[in-house]
C-alpha cells in the first residue's frame, strides 16, 4: 500500500456496488486517478460535499501494487466553488471544461499543466458573465498544450503563405489547418468557410501572451468550427458539450 495526497479536481462521482462511490478524480501530481470511496452512498459522514463534481480538493488515498484503483480515505475541500454551482449555465460550461481535461489527461502521469489550466479556467468562469467566450479561450489554447496545434501560417496542402492568400480560405477539420481557395477540394466535407479575419483572430486566441479585444462575431464564427475540431481530434463528441448546445444553442 502507498499513501498518496494529491491536489485534485473532483470530475465524477458514481454508486459503485451497494454502499461505496467510485470516484474520478484530475490531480495535479499524478493526473487522472480512479479511488473508491468506501461507504459514501451510505452516509455522509466521511466525505461530506468532498465528492461533488467541480469541487477542488485535497485527497487522500492508497494504491495498492498491481492495482489502478486507489482507496479513498479522505478529502479535504479547498475550494467548493459554491458561486458556480448556483447557476445552471456555468455549472454545464464548468462540466464541461473538466469533462475535456478528463479526455485529455493521462493515468499516473503529473500534469500541472493540465491541472493549472483546469483551474484558472474554473476560476474565471466563476466570475465572468461571459460563459461562451471563456469557452473558445478555453478551446483555443488547449489545443498548442495537447498537441492539436493547427496549421494556420499557410495553406496545408500547397503551403502558400497566409499573408498571400486571397479571399475566403477554409478550415479543414481532417487536414488540421487552413486550406487556400484553389487547393479546397470538393471531397472535404470537414472543411468549414472561414474569413481570414476570423483565422487571425483565432491565431491570437491561441497565444496566453496576447490578449485580443473580445469580438463577438468572430468568437461566433470560431465556434462553428474550433469544437469540431476537437471532437474531431478527440475522436467524439463530449456529452456536456452536446448538453449546452441542447439547453443554451441559438
Ligand atoms: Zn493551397
Amino acid at each position: 500500500m502507498e499513501s498518496h495526497k494529491a491536489l485534485s479536481f473532483v470530475f465524477r462521482s458514481i454508486p459503485f456496488k451497494d454502499f461505496d462511490k467510485r470516484v474520478i478524480l484530475l490531480t495535479r501530481q499524478f493526473g487522472k486517478v480512479v479511488a473508491i470511496a468506501p461507504r459514501a452512498q451510505k452516509s455522509q459522514k466521511r466525505f461530506g460535499s468532498g465528492l461533488e463534481s467541480l469541487t477542488l480538493v485535497s485527497a487522500f488515498y492508497q494504491m495498492k501494487a498491481n492495482s489502478s484503483l486507489g482507496q479513498l480515505q479522505e478529502v479535504q475541500i479547498l475550494n467548493p466553488f459554491s458561486m458556480l454551482k448556483k447557476s445552471v449555465k456555468k455549472m454545464a460550461y464548468g462540466s464541461y471544461f473538466l469533462e475535456m481535461i478528463g479526455e485529455v489527461m493521462g493515468e499516473n502521469e503529473s500534469s500541472p499543466n493540465l491541472f493549472d489550466f483546469l483551474q484558472s479556467f474554473l476560476e474565471a468562469l466563476e466570475k465572468s458573465a461571459q460563459e461562451e467566450v471563456l469557452a473558445r479561450f478555453f478551446e483555443a489554447r488547449l489545443l498548442p498544450k495537447i498537441g492539436y496545434q493547427p496549421i494556420l501560417k499557410h495553406c496545408v496542402k500547397c503551403s502558400l503563405p497566409f499573408e498571400a492568400l486571397e479571399g475566403n480560405i477554409s478550415f479543414s477539420l481532417s487536414l488540421g489547418g487552413i486550406v487556400c481557395f484553389r487547393c479546397l477540394g470538393r471531397e472535404d466535407k470537414t472543411s468549414r468557410i472561414v474569413s481570414k479575419e476570423v483565422i487571425r483572430y483565432f491565431d491570437h486566441m491561441m497565444s496566453p501572451k496576447k490578449d485580443p479585444l473580445i469580438s463577438y462575431p468572430f468568437l461566433r464564427e470560431i465556434g462553428t468550427f474550433l469544437p469540431s475540431f476537437l471532437f474531431y481530434q478527440l475522436g467524439k463528441e463530449l456529452k456536456s458539450y452536446t448538453f449546452i448546445e441542447k439547453l443554451f444553442g441559438e
